[in-house]
């Protein structure tokens, strides 16, 4: 790889995991939110927590606990499909952003993305095993118009992500007036 392509790599993705790095997702997400508007299109966007993470460094130490937001970003990946952006926005806090999707269809994929997350063994290196869970807070936009910033939609999918973990973590919600219980 050229230096500069390198350079422009590690500037940026998380060093860590090689996911996009805070500010490299909301300029490629701003761009994307750009091209989607003219387009007619729409967009959801997904607030991810690990939950109780300070208690795997805690317990396991701080290198399991790296270990277990790679292989987060892995998995993620993985329920993901290429033109999807994922950013660590800091910590244990992931930003999903996914272009050209439904309500119903973002809902599955949080659903989907949480229920791996809770069905994932973690190997630990002296034998054994962990589990961790996770809280998604959603947002999404079924025509995307002049007000949608990143910002603002990753605001609104924090609220919900907020209310996630006040009802017990482990599971999806979404903005909303209601906030309901995302059921599906
Ligand atoms: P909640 O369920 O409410 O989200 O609780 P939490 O424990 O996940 O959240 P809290 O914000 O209390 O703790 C986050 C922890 O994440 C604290 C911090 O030390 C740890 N952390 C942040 N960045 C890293 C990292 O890069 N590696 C490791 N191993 N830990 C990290
Ligand atoms: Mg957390
Ligand atoms: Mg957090």
């Amino acid at each position: 790889m050229q230096v500069l392509t390198k350079l422009n790599h590690a500037v940026n993705h998380d060093f860590l995991t090689g996911a996009l790095a805070r500010r490299a997702l909301m300029e490629r997400g701003e761009k994307l939110l750009t091209r989607l508007e003219e387009e007619g299109q729409s967009v959801a966007v997904l607030m991810c927590d690990i939950d109780h993470f300070k208690t795997v460094n805690d317990r396991y130490g701080h290198a399991q606990g790296d270990v277990v937001l790679q292989e987060f970003v892995v998995l993620a990946r993985d329920a993901l499909r290429p033109e999807d952006l994922l950013g660590r926005m800091g910590g244990e806090e992931f930003a999903i952003l996914l272009p050209r999707t439904t309500h119903e269809q973002a809902l599955a994929v949080a659903q989907r993305l949480c229920e791996r997350l809770r069905q994932h063994s973690f190997p630990l290196p002296n034998q054994g095993q962990m589990h961790i869970t996770l809280s998604i807070g959603m947002h999404s936009v079924s025509s995307i118009g002049p007000q949608d910033h990143m910002e603002q939609l990753l605001s609104k999918a924090d609220e919900a992500l907020y209310v996630a973990k006040n009802s017990g973590r482990n599971q999806v919600r979404q903005y909303g007036p209601m906030l309901a219980p995302s059921a599906i």
